[in-house]
């Protein structure tokens, strides 16, 4: 894995390689054979749920007249004994057709088996070194992000029962953010707004600095909850507005779209133009938002490293499967040096690059998207605010080396 993380670092080799017949053509054969079974399964279900019935109301009659002839004496037992014969002949035919189709299934399920071995290398340990966990240290690394992800995840007690086999000590400072995102986001899926709002408030400061709009867009979900109560909560929406006052300026006009449909409150929102405010899209929206918001402000990523290298993994793999090949087929094998470098440079696309932030050393400022850094022609980097500020009729003199230049040449090198 360590591998795999540093892929994006190496520099670029040209070696002919041919990417295998994609992944998700061998997954959609793998999932055609799986649907299959699943088709098998559910045919299978409906059946025997039919069937049983069909006993089920034959034995529950049999019970009747059982029941019925109780007190009579001198009754003709022939036809119940008759009928007795024959549902429990039912049963047991029943009984044996479910138990034959059953296995029939067998024979799907081990073909889904084979398609697995068919389009997938179940070795791949040729492209992993043997060295890479060697270290106590290295384990415990591993150990930590799959206690961390685990920890993302909800999964309490499956971390600390890994802390423990492992021997992993987690900090309780790692683990508290962990915990408050998770009961705050528990909750936004329970579609209850309150604790995300709790906690929005009293970080409303560092929110604002992050130029975040999630408290904003907490009270406007709670507001659209109530509207979609209908007219009897109209006084406590009115009266809930008065929560976006702080905002007025930023969202004005998503303040006014919400003001306006107050008007349909007793019609319904749902037949009004305002008919949109009730998108159900909106609870993964403000959990997506809460997400991304809070990491931001706790200084966490949004997703979790593990998860992070295991899709890289997933995208490098083929390739690496394939490198592998082509390296021992022509018998250069000195060029994969397992150390920690990879041969080639694979391209896991733009979602998978990362920057370190950069602060200008003139300003002392971190550098944003309203203010890039900026390379100037001589090589040395500084915010465009730096960059405005230095330049003097139309003319720039590089603060550390000092090169005269055009500001005009700098390139931004990063948003
Ligand atoms: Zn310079």
């Amino acid at each position: 894995m360590m591998k795999i993380l540093r892929i994006g670092f190496f520099h670029r080799v040209c070696v002919c390689v041919c990417v295998p017949a994609s992944i998700m053509e061998q997954c959609a054969c793998v999932e055609r054979e799986l649907e299959k079974v699943l088709h098998r399964f559910v045919m299978y279900g409906h059946q025997s749920e039919e069937r049983l019935d069909e006993l089920l109301r034959s034995v529950c009659e049999i019970r009747a007249q059982l029941v019925a002839f109780a007190g009579v004496q001198d009754a003709d037992l022939s036809v119940l004994s008759q009928n007795m014969t024959q549902c429990c002949k039912n049963i047991k035919e029943t009984v044996q057709m479910l138990a034959s189709r059953h296995k029939d299934i067998h024979g799907s399920v081990s073909k889904v088996g084979k398609a697995i071995d068919r389009n997938f290398d179940a070795e791949i340990s040729a492209v992993v070194a043997e060295t890479v966990w060697d270290t106590a240290e290295r384990q415990k690394y591993l150990s930590e992000s799959i206690v961390e992800h685990l920890y993302r995840q909800g999964m309490l007690s499956v971390a600390e029962d890994l802390c423990q086999e492992s021997g992993v000590v987690i900090d309780m400072s790692m683990k508290q953010p962990f915990l408050e995102l998770n009961r705050i986001l528990e909750a936004l899926r329970m579609q209850d707004l309150r604790p995300a709002l709790e906690w929005a408030v009293s970080n409303r400061q560092r929110l604002l600095e992050l130029n975040s709009s999630l408290e904003f867009k907490l009270h406007r979900l709670y507001f659209i909850s109530l509207l979609s109560g209908g007219i009897g909560n109209q006084m406590e929406a009115l009266q809930y507005a008065r929560h976006f006052q702080p905002f007025a300026s930023q969202h004005q006009r998503d303040i006014q779209i919400l003001m306006g449909s107050l008007v349909y409150l007793r019609h319904g929102i749902e037949n009004s133009p305002y008919r949109s405010l009730l998108e159900t899209n909106q609870w993964a929206e403000i959990c997506n938002i809460f997400t991304r918001d809070a990491c931001a402000l706790l200084g966490l990523s949004v997703e979790s490293p593990l998860s992070v290298s295991f899709a890289s993994g997933c995208m490098a793999l083929p390739v690496l499967m394939n490198i592998k090949q082509v390296i021992e087929q022509r018998q250069c094998s000195g060029v994969w040096t397992h150390k920690d470098e990879l041969p080639i440079e694979i391209d896991l696309g733009k979602k998978c690059w990362y920057h370190s932030v950069f602060a200008c050393p003139i300003l002392r400022q971190q550098t944003s998207e309203s203010n890039p850094p900026m390379k100037l022609i001589c090589g040395h980097v500084i915010s465009r605010d730096a960059l405005n500020k230095l330049t003097n009729a139309g003319k720039l003199k590089c603060p550390y080396c000092p090169m005269e230049q055009n500001p005009s040449h700098a390139k931004q090198i990063y948003f």
